[in-house]
C-alpha cells in the first residue's frame, strides 16, 4: 500500500490534519484504538479558535460565557455577553472530522497501532495481523506518547504532568467556568470546574489524585456523585525536531499544548494547517518556521508557569488583588483572547497602574514576561 501522507493518531489533531488534505491527496490514517473519545480532556476550547478552525459544531456541549476564579481567599469575576468558549465531546468532534476526511477520500485503519519505521515503510498491526504502509510523508500525530517521536529520535526537556478528571453531579452556574487557583489544595497547578450543564460538571487538576481528592471536599463535591474518572498525562514544553527527513509531528505529539492550561486542542490545530499548507507546497521544513506564532506562545506559556512554580499563595493573592481591580476586569472582558495569552498580557501592561501593582505583586514574574 502507497500513499502521499499517512498520518499516525487520529485524535482531534491528526484527523483535523486529515480533513484538510483529503481530496487533495492520498491520505491515510492509523488509529491504535477501536473507537475514537476516551481521553482525558476537559473538551473546552476558545469560541472564537473554534468558529475560525471551522471544528464541527455538533461536538458542542455548552457554551460558556464567563469565569469565576478564586483564590484561598479572594475571589472575581470576568465575564462577557457572548459565548467566550465552548465545551466540546471529544468522541463527536474526532468522530466527525473523521467522517468528512473519509467522506473526501482519506482510508482510515481503525483498531491499528503503529510500531515503528522499516526500510522507510511504516510498521502496523491489527489483531493479530502485520503489515506495512509506505509514504512519501509520515506523520506523528500519535499524542504526548508519541512512539514516532521516538522512531524518530526526537527529544524533549518537557515538564510532564499527570491529570485527574472526573464527571460530577452538583450545582454549577451553567455558563461559567471556575479556576482555584489555591496552592493549599494544589501546589502543581489551578483546579477547574466546567459546567457542561447545570447539575454536571467536568472537575479536574494536573499533579495528584490527592489534589483532586481536595479540591472535590472544599468544593462541596461528593466523591459518590462521579459519573466517569479519567487520568492522563500532558508535557508542558519541548519536544523537538517536529521535522526529520519526511516524517513530521503535530499535536501533543510534538508537545503543542499551552504551558498555561494544558490545553492542545487550538494549537495543534493550527499547527496541522501549518503542516498541511508545507506538504501542499512540496516544503515541509517550512512547517516549522510557519509555526513561529505557536512557540511564541508556548514559550510565553512556559515563562508564566515557571514563575507561577516560584510564587507562594501570598504572591497569588497579591497577583488577584490587582487582576480583581475594575480596572483590570475591564482590560481583561474588553481585550483578552481565550487562547492568545501574550495578547492578554500586553493589554494588562500597556496600563501603567495595573503594571505597577504587578511588579509590586511580584516583580520577578514580570521581569520573566517582559
Ligand atoms: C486531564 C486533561 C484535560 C485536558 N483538557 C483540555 C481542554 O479542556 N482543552 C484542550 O484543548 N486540551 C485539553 N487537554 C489536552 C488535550 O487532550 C490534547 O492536547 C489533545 O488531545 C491533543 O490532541 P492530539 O490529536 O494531538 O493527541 P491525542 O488526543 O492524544 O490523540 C492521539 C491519538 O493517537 C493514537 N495513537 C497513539 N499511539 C498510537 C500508535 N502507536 N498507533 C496508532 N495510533 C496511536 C491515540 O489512540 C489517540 O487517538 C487536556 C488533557 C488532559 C490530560
Amino acid at each position: 500500500m502507497k500513499y502521499d501522507v499517512l498520518i499516525i493518531g487520529a485524535g482531534p489533531v491528526g484527523n483535523y490534519l486529515a480533513r484538510l488534505l483529503a481530496g487533495k491527496l492520498d491520505v491515510a490514517v492509523v488509529e491504535r484504538k477501536r473507537s475514537f473519545g476516551g481521553k482525558a480532556c476537559t473538551g473546552i476550547i476558545g469560541a472564537e479558535s473554534f468558529e475560525r478552525l471551522d471544528l464541527p459544531k455538533e461536538a458542542v456541549l455548552n457554551p460558556l460565557r464567563g469565569a469565576l476564579f478564586k483564590s484561598r481567599i479572594q475571589s472575581f469575576e470576568i465575564a462577557r455577553k457572548s459565548a467566550q468558549a465552548y465545551v466540546v465531546d471529544r468522541k463527536t468532534l474526532e468522530r466527525k472530522l473523521a467522517e468528512e476526511a473519509v467522506r473526501k477520500g482519506a482510508d482510515y485503519f481503525v483498531g491499528t497501532t503503529f510500531t515503528g519505521f522499516r526500510d522507510g515503510r511504516a510498521r502496523l498491526q491489527h489483531l493479530k495481523e502485520t503489515f506495512e504502509i509506505s509514504a512519501d510523508i509520515y506523520v506523528g500525530a500519535d499524542g504526548v506518547a508519541s512512539t514516532v517521536a521516538k522512531e524518530i529520535g526526537a527529544e524533549s526537556d518537557a515538564e510532564f504532568l499527570k491529570g485527574y478528571e472526573v464527571e460530577i453531579v452538583g450545582e454549577f452556574r451553567p455558563d461559567f467556568v471556575e479556576v482555584w487557583v489555591n496552592k493549599d489544595l494544589n501546589p502543581e497547578f489551578f483546579s477547574w470546574v466546567v459546567p457542561i450543564s447545570a447539575n454536571v460538571a467536568r472537575v479536574g487538576t494536573f499533579g495528584s489524585l490527592e489534589a483532586l481528592n481536595r479540591f472535590l471536599r472544599t468544593r462541596g463535591l461528593k466523591p459518590t456523585s462521579v459519573l466517569e474518572f479519567k487520568a492522563g498525562s500532558v508535557g508542558l514544553g519541548w519536544r523537538k525536531p517536529w521535522v526529520k527527513g519526511n516524517v513530521a509531528l503535530v499535536g501533543d505529539a510534538a508537545l503543542q499544548i499551552k504551558p498555561t492550561t494544558a490545553g492542545g486542542i487550538v494549537f495543534g490545530a493550527i499547527c496541522a494547517y501549518h503542516l498541511a499548507e508545507a506538504i501542499l507546497s512540496g516544503d515541509l521544513p517550512q512547517y516549522v518556521a510557519a509555526c513561529s506564532a505557536i512557540r511564541k506562545q508556548i514559550s510565553f506559556g512556559l515563562r508564566i508557569r515557571k514563575a507561577f512554580k516560584g510564587l507562594s499563595q501570598e504572591g497569588i493573592e497579591r497577583i488577584f488583588e490587582v487582576l480583581g481591580s475594575q480596572e483590570a476586569k475591564e482590560v481583561i472582558e474588553e481585550q483578552a483572547d481565550f487562547d492568545d495569552h501574550l495578547r492578554t498580557f500586553k493589554a494588562i501592561a500597556r496600563r501603567p497602574k495595573l503594571l505597577a501593582g504587578l511588579l509590586r505583586a511580584s516583580p520577578s514574574l514580570i521581569r520573566a514576561l517582559l
